[in-house]
């Protein structure tokens, strides 16, 4: 094996290690895209390896799903099969850990109908409730990692060769993922732990309000919820099984109060969303919603993304990554979620994660009413950037600065 290939099986060994912490007896879901089948098996047999029951596997590919958006009949946009929802159902309720390879070409539905994608995202989102509210609520142990595929590393690196651009995509992938030939896993824990004394002191901390500010035009003020705190690398299952839901990552967060966010709001990144890449953009914010929203690129993809239910159009996460964190200083654009938001401070739009004591057997309402955001879609969206100062509130009115020139300030 020469060395990238041990790197990969490295990589995924983390992956089902820290990420996943398969335990002994447990299945495993594995989404990937069926051009990334060689690291699906290197999952699988990491996976056995730890203990993993069974390995059952969800192939995707960028080429069929352009061409069932292009030219499947138009109603099959309003509908999921049963079986798929009850598939879902199933999996999460057993506990099953769940890995999702995320590598689309950014650009993979330019051009396609929006209304196809906007209904489908709708009947998705209804279909797969109770499955993310799960995941959502680590019932069930996810992660979000990334492997190359052609399109994407063409998308990254459009002046290479398209087998350099994919061996250069894999060697910034792994360095950000701090798997570099020594004990990667090792490597997480210490970083994971780093992330942890972030969120420890944002917690005694107990913000009341963010200020955010920079020269893009952000002036945006977010108000915590009462009872809110931040997380960040390693987490919990339900169940108590420490896990990873990205690899890598960068990011502490935690949940913005659902109605209390005010201002102008600058994205510093292109956004790939739905297989469009949207770009220079804003919102306005007024009392928690966007009541403005424009791309110079993608205008009609992001309107329709804020528009899929009315949770989409409040905020979910609070997220901050210091503009020196090492994805940052790559200074690649990764086109990729996953990657451009462990590189930039970020919010997400949608859904929030429930971030909050005293949630446990209260109803939707009574979260909703504590400042929880409920929607079927959850897309962070980077705002950071080189200048960006973040002023905390504590609730005594004193100030402190979180954020000086785009890093954290303690
Ligand atoms: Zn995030
Ligand atoms: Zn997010």
């Amino acid at each position: 094996m020469n060395d990238i290939e041990q790197l990969k099986a490295d990589y995924a060994e983390l992956i089902i290690k820290e990420g996943l912490n398969i335990q002994k007896g447990q299945r495993l879901v594995i989404n990937c895209p069926v051009e990334c089948a060689d690291f699906a098996r290197l999952c699988t047999d990491a996976a056995y390896s730890a203990g993993c029951r069974e390995v059952l596997v969800r192939w995707s590919d960028d080429y069929l799903t352009r061409a069932r958006f292009l030219h499947a009949e138009n109603d099959v946009f309003d509908h999921v099969d049963p079986w798929d929802t009850a598939f879902l159902d199933g999996v999460s309720e057993e506990g099953a850990a769940w890995l999702a390879v995320h590598a689309e070409n950014p650009a993979n539905l330019n051009g396609v109908d929006p209304d196809r994608i906007n209904r489908y995202q709708i009947a998705r989102g209804k279909a797969t409730e109770k499955f993310r509210q799960r995941e959502m609520t680590n019932y069930f142990p996810w992660c979000v990692c990334s492997v190359p595929t052609g399109a994407w590393a063409a998308a990254v690196f459009p002046d290479m060769e398209k087998e350099d651009a994919i061996l250069k995509l894999w060697e910034e992938i792994l360095k950000a993922c701090l798997v570099d030939g020594g004990n990667a896993v090792e490597n997480w824990h210490k970083h994971s732990d780093e992330l942890h004394r972030h969120v420890e002191m944002l917690n005694e901390y107990n913000f009341r309000y963010l200020h955010y500010k920079n020269a893009a035009g952000t002036d945006l003020m977010v108000e915590l919820p009462e009872g809110h705190f931040w997380a960040g690398g390693n987490e919990n299952t339900q169940g108590g099984v420490q896990f990873s839901a990205n690899i890598p990552t960068e990011e502490v967060f935690t949940l913005p109060k659902r109605d209390s966010v005010n201002g102008k709001i600058v994205a510093s990144k292109p956004l790939v969303h739905n297989g469009n890449i949207i770009s220079n953009f804003y919102f306005i914010v007024k009392d928690g919603r966007i009541i403005e929203a424009h791309a110079e690129e993608g205008d009609e993809i992001l309107k329709a993304a804020i528009s899929v239910d009315e949770g989409a159009s409040y905020f979910g996460e609070v997220a901050l990554v210091p503009y020196d964190s090492p994805i940052s200083e790559s200074g690649i654009l990764f086109l990729n979620t996953l990657f451009d938001e462990n590189a930039s401070c970020h919010f997400a739009f949608g859904e929030a994660y429930p971030c909050l004591k005293g949630t446990d057997g209260k109803s939707e309402e009574e979260l909703k009413a504590m400042g929880v955001n409920f929607s079927m879609t959850h897309v962070d969206f980077m705002i950071g950037t080189r200048d960006l100062s973040i002023t905390g509130i504590r609730h005594d009115g004193t100030e402190v600065p979180v954020f000086v020139n785009g890093n954290f300030a303690f």
